[in-house]
């Protein structure tokens, strides 16, 4: 069969590049292993934990913030095997709606795995047969998985990867989370909700590193408010099974630090998935890091082999690799595609959530800006005092010769949606009187924003 495109992996990268190739007017196919559309991130990743977190938040405020509102939840209990089965529903809903988009644009699916058997050649053997595509280009996506400890074998039992902490039968007694990053603070926090005891060691001396540390400190403070603990700065360097579960040797400096639990959930990163996809030995080079290495237009070493998302360098998020996915095939269409790496936001989806765009205070400090910063607490904004949720900052980044707005950072209840306004301020290179002098519906966590412009060009107004 030929084809304009054949794309490798059905991830938010790869099922978004086969639509707006077949929009572009490409005849396209999309490869993938798994029987299901979506990949990382709609099967074991973003949604899936997404899901998890919505049930556990509503299940702490029911047992936490309802009795303050009046409300009474006696008798209050939590069916993890129903919370499980709804958040597989909603992945198979989400699913179904990927393979109507690929109907719909006429997107060729083909199930097997992909591999590259030279610049316009995809085999795919799906264990039965193998087939040849013939493609005038090929896009890699075929994301990343769990990086694992060389001396923790992931056995899906005791020791865990992601995949396995979303679904859980019941809620273990100990869980230690190795890593402070986003999955660990996410599946810690959701499984801390429901009574595990959690424990998170990271090596970094605090938590969430990519934020600033006003925002890492008062984020930890209040997970630990929820029961988490932490070991910081604490490197895990051993580890051995029990009767009950796993012991874990670990190191603060030259101190030793003695951790024992039921569950080990193993949270150091992802790496990108290039093995076994025969695109090194088509002539593909790969970075330092075992990224595929591309050129501004989202190609590779080798003429008409493109590849973005995960399998590529850059934050492991799927905007990410969705917006590279459109701006990649704009390029093979001779359009003129772009992504704006300085406005990606990052989001932890803790509670409350954390969220990012931009320049942190100390990179923007690093880069040689002088920087005029402002930050609000939530305590002082209506809304977010009225519908309890006042725990939380936001913090605005500006450079004090020109104003520009350089990064923003906030923590509270759906920082994750509050954030937008500072990605598309950033997009337009707005400023932080821009901010200030745009009108905000009152009352709105949105203001809290607002304040913090304010604060950031010296003239705070409700502070
Ligand atoms: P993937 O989603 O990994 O898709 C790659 C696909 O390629 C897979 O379906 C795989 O089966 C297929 N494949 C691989 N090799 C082959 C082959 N040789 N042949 C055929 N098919 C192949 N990101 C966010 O932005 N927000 C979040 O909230 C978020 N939460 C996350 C939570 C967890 C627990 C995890 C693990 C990740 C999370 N992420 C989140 C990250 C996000 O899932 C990834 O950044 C995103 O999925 C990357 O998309 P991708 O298309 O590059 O790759
Ligand atoms: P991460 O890179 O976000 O965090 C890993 C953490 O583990 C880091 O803080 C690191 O310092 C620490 N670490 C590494 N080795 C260690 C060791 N031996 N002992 C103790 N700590 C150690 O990675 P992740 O949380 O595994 O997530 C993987 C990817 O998935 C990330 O790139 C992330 O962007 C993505 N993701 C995103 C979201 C989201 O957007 N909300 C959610 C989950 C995952």
């Amino acid at each position: 069969m030929d084809f304009d495109l054949v794309v490798i992996g059905a991830g938010p990268g790869g099922y978004t590049a086969a639509i707006k190739a077949a929009q572009l007017g490409m005849k396209t196919a999309i490869v993938e292993k798994d029987q299901a559309l979506g990949g990382t991130c709609l099967n074991v990743g973003c949604i899936p934990s997404k899901a998890l977190l919505s049930s556990t938040e509503l299940y702490r405020e029911a047992q936490h913030s309802f009795g303050a509102h009046g409300i009474s939840a006696d008798g209050l209990s939590m069916d993890v095997g129903a919370m499980m089965k709804r958040k597989d529903g909603v992945i198979r809903k989400m699913a179904r709606g990927i393979d109507y988009l690929m109907n719909k644009n006429g997107v060729e699916r083909v199930l097997g795995l992909g591999c590259i058997a030279g610049p316009n050649v995809v085999e795919v053997d799906d264990s039965k047969k193998t087939q040849c595509l013939k493609a005038k280009r090929i896009l890699i996506a075929t994301g990343s998985r769990v990086t694992g400890l060389p001396f923790l074998e992931i056995d899906g039992e005791t020791v865990l990867s992601s995949d396995h902490a979303i679904a859980l039968g019941q809620a273990p007694e100990s869980m230690v989370v190795i890593g402070g990053g986003a999955i660990g603070l996410e599946l810690g926090s959701v499984w801390a909700r429901l009574g595990t005891a959690v424990t998170v060691v990271e090596f970094l001396p605090r938590i969430a590193a990519m934020f600033d540390e006003d925002i890492t400190q008062a984020l930890q403070k209040l997970l630990k408010k929820q029961g988490l603990q932490f070991h910081l700065g604490t490197g895990v360097e051993s580890a051995g099974k029990t009767e009950g579960g796993v012991r874990l040797t670990a190191a603060r400096g030259d101190k030793k630090v003695e951790l024992e639990a039921e569950k080990v959930l193993v949270a150091v990163g992802r790496k990108p998935n290039t093995e076994g996809l025969g695109a090194t030995e088509a002539g593909v080079e790969l970075d330092e890091r075992g990224c595929i290495k591309i050129d501004d237009k989202w190609q590779t070493s080798v003429p008409g082999i493109y590849a973005i998302g995960d399998v590529v360098a850059g934050p492991m998020l799927a905007h990410k690799a969705e917006q590279e996915a459109v701006a990649a095939v704009e390029r093979m269409a001779g359009l003129a595609g772009r992504v704006n790496y300085g406005t990606i936001p990052s989001v932890i989806y803790t509670s409350p959530e954390v969220a990012a765009v931009g320049l942190t205070e100390a990179e923007a400090l690093e880069k040689g800006h002088e920087a005029a910063v402002g930050v609000f607490p939530f305590q002082a904004n209506g809304r977010a005092v009225a519908g309890g949720h006042a725990d939380g900052l936001a913090k605005v980044i500006a450079d004090k010769a020109t104003d520009r707005v350089l990064g923003a950072q906030i923590l509270s209840a759906n920082a994750s949606e509050l954030i937008a306004e500072a990605v598309l301020l950033m997009e337009f290179g707005g400023s932080a009187e821009d901010l200030t002098r745009t009108i905000h519906a009152h009352p709105t966590m949105s203001e809290g924003l607002r304040e913090a412009a304010h604060i950031a060009v010296g003239e705070p107004l409700h502070i």
